[in-house]
C-alpha cells in the first residue's frame, strides 16, 4: 500500500539545505540572535513583496493578531466582527485583549466571511472586523472594506494562510489596516520554528507595533506603554530570506497540484470541490472538499494510507472556552454544516503527481460505496 503524506517538508529542505544551512551558520557566525541584521532585512522583503511600507517581525502569526488588535486600540468593553469558521486564534487574540468576538457566518463557497449578514453584527462597541483568507484565498475584500469604512471600523487581514495570494490583482497582505502573517512551518512561507509578521502602510503604527513586540520600549530601559516580549528570531529570518524568493514558484506548483486533484475528482459528483471566486487567485494553503459522510471517508482514506486532515472541525461560536458568549447550535448554520463535511486532501509543493493520482483513485474507490453516498443522518440533522 502507498502512503501519501499530509505534508513533507523534508522534500523542501533538501532542495534548500546548502542555502538554508549557509543562512543559519552566518547568524551563528555573526552572534546576533535577536533583531538584527536578518529581521531587518526580511522586514523590508516582506514589505516589498506585500506592496506596503511597513513590516513588523514578531514571535508569530497569533502575536500578529495580538499586536494588530493592540495597535487598532481594540481593549476591554469593545467587539470585533471574525468568522466563525477559522483558526482559533483570529478570535481568541481579541478575548486576550478583553475584548468580545462577534461571529459571522461563512460564505459556503469560498468558506469565508459571508459580507451580507455583517450588518445585523453591528453594535456601538463594534471596534473592528478581520477578514481571514481561508485555506488560501482572499474574503470577499472590496465589501468588507466598504462595511469597515461605513461603520468607521479598523479592517485587520488575517492572511496567515493566503501569502501570495491576490485579489483584484493586488497582494491580499496589501490590503486593510493591518496585514497579519504567520510563518508558522506548514504554511506557505514557513520557518523552522514559530515566527510572524504584521505589514501595515501605516508608519506611526509601525513605530506603535515595534514598541509593543519590546515592552512598550523604542528605547533600551524606558518603557512608554504596556508591552509584549514578542520577537521573531535571527535565525528563523535568515531561513525565511532564503524562502521568500521561491514562494511565488511554490504557490504556483501549489495550484498545479490543485488543477491535477480537480481533473482526477470532478467525475465524482458527491465530492464539492473548491472553487476560486472571480478576481481572486488562489493559493492553496489547503486543498478541502466537502463530502456527505466525511467522518467515514476520512477513515476509509485512512486505511487506504491516505493522511487527510479536518480544518476546523469546531466552528468557534461553538468551542467550550466560548460557551459564556451563549450562541446557541444552528445560529451560524453555514459554519456548522462546514464543520461536519469538510476534509483537506495533501497538498504541497514538492507533492508529487503520482501521489495525487493516489489519492483520487483512493477517493474513487472509497465515493463508490453506496454508503459514502449518502447523508448520514446526523449530517442532515446537523
Ligand atoms: C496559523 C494561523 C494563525 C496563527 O499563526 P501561528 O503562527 O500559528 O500563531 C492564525 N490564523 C490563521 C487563519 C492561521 O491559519
Amino acid at each position: 500500500m502507498q502512503k501519501v503524506r499530509m505534508l513533507n517538508l523534508e522534500r523542501q529542505y533538501v532542495s534548500l539545505r546548502d542555502e538554508i544551512n549557509a543562512a543559519i551558520e552566518k547568524v551563528l557566525a555573526n552572534q546576533h540572535f535577536i533583531l538584527g541584521p536578518e529581521v531587518a532585512a526580511l522586514e523590508t522583503e516582506v514589505a516589498n513583496y506585500c506592496q506596503v511600507g511597513h513590516a513588523v517581525g514578531v514571535a508569530s502569526g497569533t502575536d500578529a493578531l495580538l499586536l494588530a488588535l493592540k495597535a487598532a486600540g481594540v481593549g476591554p468593553g469593545d467587539e470585533v466582527i471574525v468568522p466563525a469558521f477559522t483558526f482559533v486564534a483570529t478570535a481568541d487574540t481579541v478575548s486576550l485583549l478583553g475584548a468580545t468576538p462577534v461571529f459571522a457566518d461563512i460564505d459556503p463557497v469560498t468558506y469565508t466571511m459571508d459580507v451580507n449578514g455583517l450588518e445585523k453584527l453591528v453594535t456601538p462597541a463594534t471596534k473592528a472586523i478581520i477578514a481571514v483568507h481561508l485555506y488560501g484565498q482572499a474574503a470577499d475584500i472590496f465589501a468588507i472594506a466598504k462595511f469597515a469604512r461605513a461603520h468607521n471600523l479598523v479592517f485587520l487581514g488575517d492572511t496567515a494562510q493566503a501569502l501570495g495570494a491576490t485579489y483584484a490583482g493586488d497582494p491580499v497582505c496589501s490590503f486593510g489596516d493591518f496585514g497579519c502573517l504567520s510563518f508558522f512551518p506548514s504554511k506557505n512561507l514557513g520557518a523552522y520554528g514559530d515566527g510572524g509578521m504584521i505589514v501595515t502602510k501605516d508608519a506611526e503604527q509601525a513605530a506603535f507595533l515595534r514598541m509593543a513586540r519590546a515592552h512598550g520600549s523604542a528605547k533600551k530601559y524606558r518603557s512608554e506603554f504596556l508591552g509584549w516580549n514578542s520577537r521573531l528570531d535571527e535565525i528563523q529570518a535568515a531561513i525565511l530570506r532564503v524562502k521568500l524568493p521561491h514562494l511565488d514558484r511554490w504557490n504556483q506548483q501549489r495550484r498545479e497540484c490543485a488543477a491535477l486533484y480537480r481533473e482526477a475528482l470532478q467525475e465524482i459528483d458527491e465530492i464539492v470541490l473548491p472553487v476560486t471566486a472571480e478576481g481572486r487567485s488562489h493559493v492553496f494553503h489547503q486543498f478541502t472538499i466537502r463530502v456527505p459522510n466525511r467522518d467515514a471517508v476520512q477513515a476509509a482514506l485512512k486505511d487506504m494510507g491516505v493522511e487527510t486532515a479536518v480544518h476546523y472541525p469546531v466552528p468557534l461560536h461553538l468551542q467550550p472556552m466560548y460557551q459564556y458568549l451563549g450562541y446557541e447550535k444552528g445560529s451560524l448554520p453555514e459554519a456548522e454544516k462546514a464543520v461536519a463535511e469538510v476534509v483537506s486532501l495533501p497538498i504541497y509543493p514538492d507533492l508529487l503527481p503520482e501521489e495525487i493520482a493516489y489519492v483520487g483513485e483512493a477517493l474513487k474507490q472509497v465515493m463508490a460505496k453506496p454508503e459514502m453516498r449518502s447523508r448520514s443522518l446526523a449530517t442532515q440533522a446537523g
